[in-house]
């Protein structure tokens, strides 16, 4: 059962339609990330689960209860938002409290749950600060705490880490996935990041123009991208046409080389399909048994320090490919004769 659901979700601003019929189900505890371009609709859906828009139609359901016409402050939710938006003239201890105040809890409580947040957040000295007297990290992690100290039932995120530098941002999102596990609490994140929301979420929802292209673990959405717009927009991507051959047990052509996918193909025998593969999936030389093995030719090589970015000419495409440097083995010679194998799993079929 969904503690939080989106049902047909549908929003128009005049003539721009920018949620379609928008549809997820999220788990107690779980963190969802809402990934997409900008534009692609994310900041909208959580403004209409957070109650700051309206839906044009379509439901929200929190923990069994139509939330679709309730105030924001009716919700029972805490959000965080991309600008710190604390309150400059209140200490981080005030901040921090400022739900509580307003909920009416009473002063020993708002006390006990202030010094909470301020341990979780790991700033249990600084409850006297002004926001002005800490960094843009430590302005975050206050704004976390006030989102959470009112003890929300759902907790949203909108690009918390964007305006963070690129040091903090990494160690920031350890931390609130970290502390998001440790209250449970069920989370929405949105992000135009790739790498944050691979590596924080339990699943992620890739919005492509107001609609979900694909919801799935980070797993799932890397490697088996649903769309050509999945595939491009996360991580990058080869991509080559092949004819297939056989539908049902997944043979296609490349040039001359038959290959063996070992899994049914959603396409017609003759027609031709994209095949999408990542650059870390290839290796250089003879790979795994029951690998595809391809021949091509160098025609570049960058040295990128940790990994060898190496470009291969099949005759017609190319192939970008990253390996890791092993120190032992130097980078091939462009123009070089290679193998290149790649286990089947590693090659996605993408036929929308
Ligand atoms: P970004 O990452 O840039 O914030 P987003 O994916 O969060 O993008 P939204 O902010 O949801 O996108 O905006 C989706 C579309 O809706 C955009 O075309 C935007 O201009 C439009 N839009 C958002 N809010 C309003 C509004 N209040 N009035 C009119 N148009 C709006």
């Amino acid at each position: 059962m969904a503690f939080l659901d989106l049902s047909q979700l549908n929003k128009s601003f005049g003539p721009n339609h920018v949620v379609k019929d928008f549809d997820l189900s999220i788990a107690q505890g779980e963190f969802v990330s809402l990934l997409g371009p900008s534009g692609c609709g994310k900041t909208t859906v959580l403004r209409m689960v957070a109650g700051f828009e309206t839906p044009s139609s379509g439901a929200i359901r929190i923990d069994g209860q139509d939330m679709t016409h309730l105030r924001p402050n009716q919700r029972n939710i805490g959000m965080v938002f991309q600008a710190y938006a604390l309150f400059p003239n209140l200490t981080v201890a005030q901040n921090v409290a400022f739900g509580l105040k307003v909920a009416g809890v009473a002063r020993a409580e708002t006390q006990t749950r202030v010094d909470e947040m301020l341990a979780l957040i790991g700033l249990p000295d600084l409850g006297g600060r002004y926001p002005y007297q800490l960094s843009g990290g430590q302005q975050q992690r206050v704004a976390l705490a006030r989102a959470l100290a009112v003890r929300p039932k759902v907790l949203l995120l909108d690009e918390p880490l964007s305006a963070l530098d690129a040091k903090i941002r990494a160690s920031l999102r350890r931390e609130i996935r970290a502390i998001q596990q440790r209250l449970g609490i069920t989370t929405i994140f949105v992000t135009h990041d790739q790498e944050e929301a691979l590596s924080m979420s339990d699943r992620v929802v890739v919005m492509n123009g107001g609609r979900a292209d694909q919801i799935g673990t980070p797993f799932e959405i890397y490697n088996t991208p649903a769309t050509r717009f999945v595939a491009g927009f996360v991580g990058t991507l080869n991509t080559f046409q092949a004819v297939v051959t056989d539908p049902a047990t997944g043979t296609v052509t490349l040039g001359d080389t038959p290959i063996a996918l070992h899994r049914p193909v959603d396409a017609a025998a003759g027609t031709t399909v994209t095949l999408a593969m990542r650059p870390e999936t290839a290796t250089l030389g003879i790979g795994e048994p029951g690998d595809v093995v391809l021949r091509a030719r160098i025609s570049d090589v960058q040295f990128l320090g940790a990994i060898i970015r190496v470009t291969a000419d099949l005759g017609g495409d190319s192939l970008t490919l990253d390996t890791f440097n092993r120190a032992s083995t130097p980078p091939p010679d462009v123009g070089a004769p290679v193998t290149i194998s790649m286990p089947p799993a590693g090659l996605v079929v993408l036929v929308a």
